[in-house]
C-alpha cells in the first residue's frame, strides 16, 4: 500500500522526527511498554490532494468541542502502541487524522486504521489552547523521564519553581535551553479532563514542560525534537544532582548572581 508520506518530503521529514524521538524515549528507558504519547499538528504540511482523500474509517467523537481545530490535521501515536515500534515504523503505530468542521469529531485518513492514543482529547485540548493563543508550538510529548519523576516523590520539589531553580543551577545550558523551567501539576488521574485542564493552566503560566507528580512530563514546542530536547536537558540536570548526592554531598549549584547573568546575556524569558 502506498503511504501518504510518499512524494511529500516535508511531511515525511516531520514524521521522521517523531520516529527519531520515539527511539530516544525507548533508549533512555522513558517509554516502558506503551508508555508515553506524541501528537503533532501537521496542518502546514497538508496539500490539496491530501484534503481530497477519503477517510479510512467512520468519524469518531473527540469527546469535547475544540473550536480552533476544525480542518486541522494531526499525527497521533496509536493507542496501546509501543514507542520502540513507532521508532521503526511510525505509520503502522500511529495515524494521520483530520478534525471535522464541527470541531467535535475526527477521522483517520492514513495510512492504516490505527486508533489514536486514549490521551487524544487531552493532547488536542492543548493544541487548541496553543492555536487560540497564537503559539508557534505544534508538537506535544508525554513521557516518563526516570530522574525527573523520582524528584516528584518528595514534597520539597513540588513547591513552585523549587525543582526549576535546582535544575537550572546544575549547568548553565539547562537554564538556556529550558528557559521557562518546570511547571508542576499535583497528582491527578491519568487521562482525566481535570489533568488536561491543569496542564493547560500551567502552560498558560508560561511553562513549556509540565511535571505530573509521580507520573511523567508533558512538553510542548515548535516540533517534537525541540520538545524532547527540553525534557532531556532537565533530566540531565536531575542526573547531575543525583550524581553529586551519590558522591556524598549536596551540590552547591550555580549562584543566583550567575543565573541572573545568564538570563541577561541570553535574553531569557524568566
Ligand atoms: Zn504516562
Amino acid at each position: 500500500m502506498k503511504s501518504i508520506l510518499e512524494n511529500r518530503p516535508a511531511l515525511k521529514a516531520e514524521i521522521d522526527k517523531v520516529a527519531e524521538v520515539a527511539g530516544y524515549l525507548w533508549q533512555k528507558g522513558w517509554a516502558e511498554r506503551n508508555g508515553g504519547n506524541i501528537t503533532v499538528n501537521i496542518t502546514e504540511f497538508v496539500d490539496d490532494a491530501m484534503r481530497a482523500m477519503p477517510a479510512i474509517e467512520q468519524p469518531r467523537p473527540i469527546g469535547r468541542v475544540l473550536p480552533l481545530l476544525g480542518g486541522r490535521w494531526f499525527y497521533c501515536k496509536g493507542t496501546g502502541r509501543r514507542m520502540r515500534d513507532l521508532a521503526r515504523d511510525p505509520m503502522a503505530n500511529g495515524s494521520i487524522i483530520r478534525i471535522l468542521p464541527d470541531c467535535a469529531h475526527y477521522e483517520i485518513v492514513a495510512d492504516q486504521p490505527v486508533a489514536p492514543t486514549s490521551e487524544l482529547p487531552s493532547h488536542l485540548a492543548v493544541h487548541d489552547y496553543l492555536l487560540a493563543n497564537g503559539s508557534p508550538y505544534r508538537a506535544s510529548l508525554h513521557t516518563h523521564p526516570i530522574e525527573l519523576v523520582a524528584l516528584t516523590h518528595n514534597r520539597k520539589w513540588l513547591e513552585k519553581d523549587a525543582a526549576t531553580k535546582m535544575l537550572w543551577s546544575m549547568i548553565p545550558e539547562t537554564r538556556a535551553f529550558c528557559p521557562r523551567g518546570l511547571g508542576i501539576v499535583p497528582y491527578m488521574m491519568p487521562s482525566s479532563h481535570e489533568l488536561a485542564e491543569a496542564t493547560i493552566n500551567v502552560i498558560d503560566e508560561n511553562y513549556d514542560v509540565v511535571m505530573w507528580e509521580k507520573h511523567g512530563v508533558f512538553a510542548v514546542d515548535t516540533d517534537i525534537i525541540n520538545a524532547f530536547d527540553q525534557v532531556d536537558v532537565l533530566n540531565k540536570a536531575a542526573q547531575i544532582y543525583i550524581a553529586a548526592r551519590n558522591m556524598g554531598f549536596v551540590p552547591d549549584g550555580m549562584t543566583a548572581a550567575q543565573m541572573r547573568e545568564l538570563g541577561i546575556t541570553f535574553g531569557l524569558p524568566k
